[in-house]
């Protein structure tokens, strides 16, 4: 049986779960209903130290750990959070919004994700090299890259989290996570499940508080050797700039605007299916979400009706109520937001098809919408609309929707529909993008690369690139 209870998220500080020390806390809402469900403390600069000191103090702990014996704790701790799924996804639920069934499977995907990362630690070969001697050993080492700190957003709380931590666990390295004060008793229970598998003191610290307070303090701090965000791409610009100030490695996961191209040799229906369910999925709060959908002209009416038709069979309420596909925006101000969006689409000529509207005057619930037509000088057409909402339009050929997809300083996800292997082909390498999936989503697997480019961000968060973003490489020479 599922409780329905949440609960108050506090630090976790060399493997204490506590409050800050001057007992501040930040309200959490519930995105489905406005109201208050509980308190995240929020770190103050003497929290941020401990949590700094017990991170290089971690470091040197679990450095020393053999990837062997990590990966075994690694396991353990997927097994834990697989038991306690049930009851985490409610929190996830009430604090998020997106249905529980989502819920569900983002924490089934996390264990899923660490186990990979287990295994792979144990897998961070290095290289010997021909000495110009025959006495001289000649190696090249991998070596964890010291304390790192995470920054995750709201919109998949674990998933976000996950990536981050299983590959600094795996690598070595002790990881403090800045965690997103909208959602932060799930990924509070993913680090609790990490604790209670037997992760010592200090390898984990947990915080939340003013973001940009933190990250200023944690990029510069000397302790902190490797940094990895996730969010916009306005932000990420900005930390990496500080990255750089302080000669930190980073990686950078930001927004995108992903293009759907449907070529007229698809298989419209399936395209529709796949691409339905993957705009609105999470309410389109998701970076690799399909956003530009670039129509060739013989198939465009055909896969609009079909496209409209899947918006207007969302089900849309409370993600804890059965049969509901899509929950509310988890913050209150993406509503504005895309308002702004669809209102300055429409007034440059682009057709409103079905949806536009905020749901209700009680919690952030949005109609799933669809806009086709849309000029490329709409705002909606250069920025993440970051929500429930698709731009349909028609394009004369293959090259037309290449240039098109390469229009913007973007380059995360893509998306193709063809039965043309050579249109097949043009799309995978010249559409610019971290990643390509043709004729179905098969993004975010853990032994995958999971990336941007351009204005995207850079590194890699899935397969071994993943850990490899933890580690530098030593050369020892001996003779
Ligand atoms: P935002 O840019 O204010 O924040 C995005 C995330 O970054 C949040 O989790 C926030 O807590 C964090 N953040 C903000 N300033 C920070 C700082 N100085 N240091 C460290 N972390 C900081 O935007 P928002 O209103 O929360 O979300 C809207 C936009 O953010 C979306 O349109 C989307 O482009 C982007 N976003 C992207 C992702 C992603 O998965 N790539 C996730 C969430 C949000």
């Amino acid at each position: 049986m599922t409780t329905h209870a949440y609960r108050d998220t506090t630090l976790l500080i060399n493997g204490e779960w506590r409050g800050s020390s001057d007992g501040a806390t930040i309200p959490v809402l519930d995105p489905a209903t406005g109201e208050e469900i509980g308190k995240v403390s929020k770190a103050t600069r003497a929290d941020l130290d401990a949590a700094v000191a017990a991170a290089d103090a971690g470091f040197r702990v679990w450095s020393n750990v053999s990837a062997y014996e990590r990966s075994k704790i690694m396991r353990r701790a997927a097994d834990i959070l697989r038991e306690r799924r049930e009851g985490i996804a409610v929190l996830m639920t009430r604090e998020q919004g997106k249905p529980l069934g989502e819920a569900m499977g983002e924490i089934a995907a996390a264990s899923d994700l660490i186990e990979w990362f287990a295994e792979e630690g144990r897998r961070t070969y290095g290289q010997v090299i021909p000495g110009r001697s025959p006495n001289v050993s000649q190696t090249a080492i991998k070596l964890p890259v010291g304390p790192a700190a995470a920054f995750t957003p709201w919109n998949f709380p674990i998933n976000q989290v996950v990536r981050k931590l299983s590959g600094a666990l795996a690598a070595g390295c002790s990881i403090i996570v800045k965690a997103p004060e909208e959602t932060p008793a799930s990924p509070a229970e993913l680090i609790r499940a990490f604790v209670d598998a037997g992760v010592p003191a200090g390898v984990i610290g947990l915080v939340f508080g003013v973001p940009s307070e933190i990250s200023e303090y944690l990029i510069a701090h000397p302790v902190i050797r490797k940094i990895s965000f996730t969010g916009s791409t306005p932000i990420g610009k900005q930390l990496a700039a500080l990255a750089g100030l302080h000669m930190k490695r980073a990686t950078m996961e930001l927004g995108g605007h992903a293009p759907a191209i449907v070529l007229e040799d698809a298989d419209v229906e399936k395209a529709v299916k796949v691409l339905a369910f993957s705009k609105f999925r999470n309410a389109g709060q998701v970076c690799v979400s399909p956003t530009r959908f670039l129509v060739q002209e013989k198939v465009f009416d055909r896969f609009l009706d079909g496209f409209v038709e899947a918006a207007r069979a969302v089900k849309i309420g409370n993600g804890l109520e059965d049969g509901v596909t899509m929950g509310p925006l988890a913050n209150e101000r993406r509503i504005p937001a895309l308002e702004a969006l669809i209102n300055d689409a429409v007034e440059r000529g682009g057709r409103l098809v079905t949806g536009g509207r905020r749901i209700g005057n009680k919690g952030n619930f949005f109609e799933a919408t669809v806009l086709a037509n849309v000029p490329t000088d709409a705002r909606v057409m250069n920025e993440e609309p970051f929500g429930p909402l698709a731009i349909i339009n028609p394009v004369a050929s293959l090259d037309a929707a290449i240039e098109e997809a390469n229009r913007l300083p973007f380059g995360l996800a893509s998306y193709a529909f063809t039965s043309s292997i050579e249109s097949a082909h043009a799309l995978a390498t010249r559409v610019e993008a971290g990643m390509t999936t043709i004729n179905h989503n098969g993004l975010a697997l853990p032994e995958v690369p999971f990336g941007g480019i351009k204005d995207s961000g850079y590194g890699n968060e899935g397969g071994s690139e993943a850990i490899e973003a933890y580690l530098v490489t030593k050369f020892v020479s001996v003779v």
